[in-house]
């Protein structure tokens, strides 16, 4: 689970090709992390791999089945936004079972699951706050914690960090980083921050103007970045 192969796949907005044909392997488990300037495609990246936005042209195979025709819902991956997205007015533990309550599971069986995805998180103690009563750092956390109780195949996180202090940003790091050794699950992550990328990945996907410049593990990317472009971006200084 967790296997997904973009082939040739293309999007244009109107006359503007923002992805080229882009061909990429994420393999199960992998924690990917795609970085590149301000503009460069990464968002469009993710949305395409979501089902939030049809490809132009190319297809999207998910664990060897053709999912570029697939709704959102049915991906079985969970997006993880930048904004919370939470509802106010609901506690932590209603937030969490969203999903699982819309699916019409037993509520025995969505607090189960909430329970065991709290303690994954550290939520345990806040289960019966509403989300304005917590820090940026725990919302972050309940939004994390919807998308796991949907037990996804992949999960997509879109810069999950951009709102946090700096010295959150760096315990979130890590705990997302804690989180997928937990899980084992494949993630795919989008990020502008050189730093967050070399310290999360297993494998680094290098855009520019939506075109992959390298893929490679940090190290790799570090020590032999292929051209000028990685190199100034994420490569040893000279
Ligand atoms: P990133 O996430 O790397 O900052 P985006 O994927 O958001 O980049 O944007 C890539 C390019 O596609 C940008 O030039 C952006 O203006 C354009 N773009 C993104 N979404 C749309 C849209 N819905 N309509 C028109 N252009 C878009
Ligand atoms: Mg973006």
């Amino acid at each position: 689970m967790g296997n997904i192969t973009l082939k040739q796949i293309t999007k244009s907005f109107g006359d503007v090709q923002v992805i080229p044909p882009l061909d990429l392997e994420i393999n199960e488990g992998e924690f990917v992390v795609f970085v590149g300037p301000s503009g460069c495609g990464k968002s469009t990246l993710m949305r395409l791999i979501a089902g939030l936005e049809d490809v132009t042209s190319g297809s999207i195979e998910i664990d060897g089945r053709n999912a570029t025709e697939t709704s959102p819902a049915k991906r079985g991956l969970a997006m993880v936004f930048q904004s919370y997205a939470l509802y106010p007015h609901m506690s932590v533990r209603k937030n969490i079972a969203f999903p699982l309550r819309m699916a019409g599971m037993s509520k025995e069986e969505q607090n189960a699951k909430v329970e065991a995805a709290a303690s994954v998180l550290n939520l345990t103690d806040y289960l019966e706050r509403r989300p304005g009563q917590l820090s940026g750092g725990q919302r972050q956390r309940v939004a994390i914690g919807r998308a796991i109780v949907r037990e996804p195949a992949a999960f997509l996180f879109d810069e999950p960090l951009s709102n946090l202090d700096a010295a959150l940003r760096v315990g979130m790091r890590m705990e997302i980083s804690e989180l997928h050794k937990k899980l084992a699950t494949t993630m795919i992550y989008v990020t502008h921050d050189q730093v967050e990328a070399m310290t999360m990945a297993d494998k680094i996907v290098v855009l520019q103007a939506g075109n992959i410049e390298q893929v490679g593990g940090p190290l790799e990317l570090y020590h032999r970045p292929r051209n000028t472009f990685v190199a100034g971006f994420i490569g040893s200084p000279k």
